[in-house]
């Protein structure tokens, strides 16, 4: 199976969207730019759902649901919000659909059926959500509200990708409401690091953390946080985004609380969001040739065991085994799938696993059997060794570690050798042709410059890094001065 994909270097698109649907993980419907998400794909968005919401959890967050529509006189209170999104916003203006007079088989919308008030499609829900916090909100008794909502959102996208750029897709949006500035923007930052934790240490890509230029801020924020992720082609990715709105929708939606010494004043405001993109970043960064490569954390199947026999005899006593080591597995936390259908043979489950990414592959053979061993394959390096039966937990449980290592280090390699100090604009114009990534240069801070380089060459500001150190040099566009390098790239 994984020999029928198309290899990286020959074109890595078409080897991305082949992967996303043999690897059953989504595919296109019959909406335009709208996917179905296959439930192997589901079970390791789950994982993610479960991970995240835990740390939204442990750091004082609760969930709730607000309305998936949005009425366009609510939604046109923040002017930039909604500005930003006005041109992507699905709208419902209609609620009813009747009888087509002219050809009874066909339906058409009821002209009678027209909405007083057309109603948005969120693209977001600031708008919705800060509506609603007026009448949360008197007194700062009544902050700070800390809420995240598990939700789809549409922004009708015109050129759209599996994962990585739908028309709707799944995410979530915190939205918290704080008495004062310094407070909202700790929490902008905090969940910043909670995402990089996250998409570091579970996800085991690599991220950069920084902040948006004003051109690629959230319309309506003040700030914008984000993690942006390095992809194999070279193209960055942004991975999620944490936004300090400032009071922006407070005033919007005049939102007012009486502070403790008696005064009024405007509720300050934060939101941050990652999506179903999140499944296109672990695909474009881990996966190979022969398929999806996984890791452990996010992994639906850990293992996999495969039995190798002839005959329901030898079927069994490897069964035996295979359950035993089954059980023992979970109960150290490892989900396990003894795959012992008979209408495949052993080959094709093999090929199977390894296009969908299970990390750790287990044989049994009728030789194990008389040797005590089994054969184990890793995933991520194709290797393989003969484990003695009694030692399965744990090497299987040190080997999931180690996995989830190599991956993050291996990413992180091909992510800080893609990162390349430029001067000039042919240096630059050079690097990413050739080599690709993300390109540190001197930029003199100002959109018009932002805009030609984007135009010249396709590359944006990915963002302006937080562990960059101020150093003076000048725009390899302007030649104007600059203190500080900011980092480019072409992204998805
Ligand atoms: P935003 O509200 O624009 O800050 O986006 C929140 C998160 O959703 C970010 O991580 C974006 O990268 C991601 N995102 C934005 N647009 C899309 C889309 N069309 N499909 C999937 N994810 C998206």
């Amino acid at each position: 199976m994984g020999k029928n994909l198309t290899k990286r270097s020959e074109d890595y698109s078409k080897w991305y969207n082949e992967l996303v649907v043999k690897a059953d993980l989504a595919e296109n419907s019959a909406v335009r730019g709208c996917m179905v998400i296959k439930p192997y794909g589901y079970a390791i968005w789950e994982k993610m759902q479960a991970e995240l919401d835990k740390k939204f959890k442990e750091t004082g967050h609760q969930n709730a649901y607000f309305p998936l529509f949005v009425p366009k006189s609510l939604f046109e209170a923040e002017e930039k919000n909604a500005e930003g999104f006005a041109k992507e916003c699905a709208v419902v203006t209609h609620y009813r659909l009747k009888t087509n007079p002219d050809d009874p088989s066909k339906l058409i919308v009821d002209p009678d059926a027209k909405l007083e008030e057309e109603l948005v499609v969120r693209p977001t829900s600031e708008a919705i959500i800060w509506n609603t916090y007026k009448g949360w909100i008197q007194s700062y008794r009544d902050l700070p509200i800390l809420v995240n909502q598990w939700a789809n959102v549409v922004r009708w996208e015109m050129r759209t990708r599996l994962f990585l750029r739908t028309a709707e897709f799944l995410w979530q949006e915190g939205h918290t409401a704080h008495e004062t500035k310094q407070e909202a923007i700790a929490e902008t930052a905090q969940m910043n690091d909670i995402y990089a934790d996250f998409v570091e240490n579970f996800m085991a890509i690599p991220v950069i953390k920084g902040r948006k230029t004003e051109s690629e801020r959230f319309a309506g924020a003040v700030d914008t946080y984000c993690i942006e992720a390095l992809m194999q082609d070279g193209k960055a990715l942004q991975a999620g985004t944490s936004h300090f709105l400032g009071q922006n929708f407070a005033k919007a939606f005049d939102v007012k609380f009486t502070s403790k010494e008696g005064k009024q004043d405007y509720v300050w405001a934060t939101s941050w969001g990652v999506s179903t993109r999140l499944m296109g970043a672990l695909i474009m960064t881990h996966s190979d040739d022969q398929g999806l490569v996984l890791p452990p954390n996010l992994a639906p199947i850990q293992v996999v065991i495969v039995p190798i026999y002839k005959g329901e005899e030898q079927l069994e006593l490897i069964s035996r085994v295979a359950l035993e080591m089954k059980a023992a597995l979970g109960q150290k936390g490892v989900s396990v799938k003894y795959d012992d259908r008979d209408t495949m043979r052993p080959g094709a489950k093999f090929a199977q696993y390894e296009l969908q990414g299970v990390p750790l592959r287990i044989a049994i053979g009728p030789k194990d059997l008389e040797k005590g061993t089994v054969e184990l394959a890793r995933r991520d390096t194709l290797s393989k060794t003969f484990v003695a039966k009694d030692d399965v937990v744990d090497t299987v449980t040190d080997l999931l570690q180690e996995i989830q290592n190599n991956l993050h280090q291996k990413a992180t390699e091909f992510r800080d050798t893609h990162i390349t100090e430029v001067n000039n604009l042919d240096e630059f114009k050079e690097v990413l042709e050739n080599k690709g990534g993300f390109i540190s240069a001197h930029w003199d801070g100002t959109a018009e410059t932002e805009q030609k380089i984007k135009e010249l060459t396709k590359a944006t500001i990915r963002c302006i890094p937080f562990d960059f150190v101020a150093e003076n040099g000048s725009c390899v566009y302007t030649g104007n001065p600059s203190k500080t390098r900011v980092l480019f790239a072409k992204a998805y």
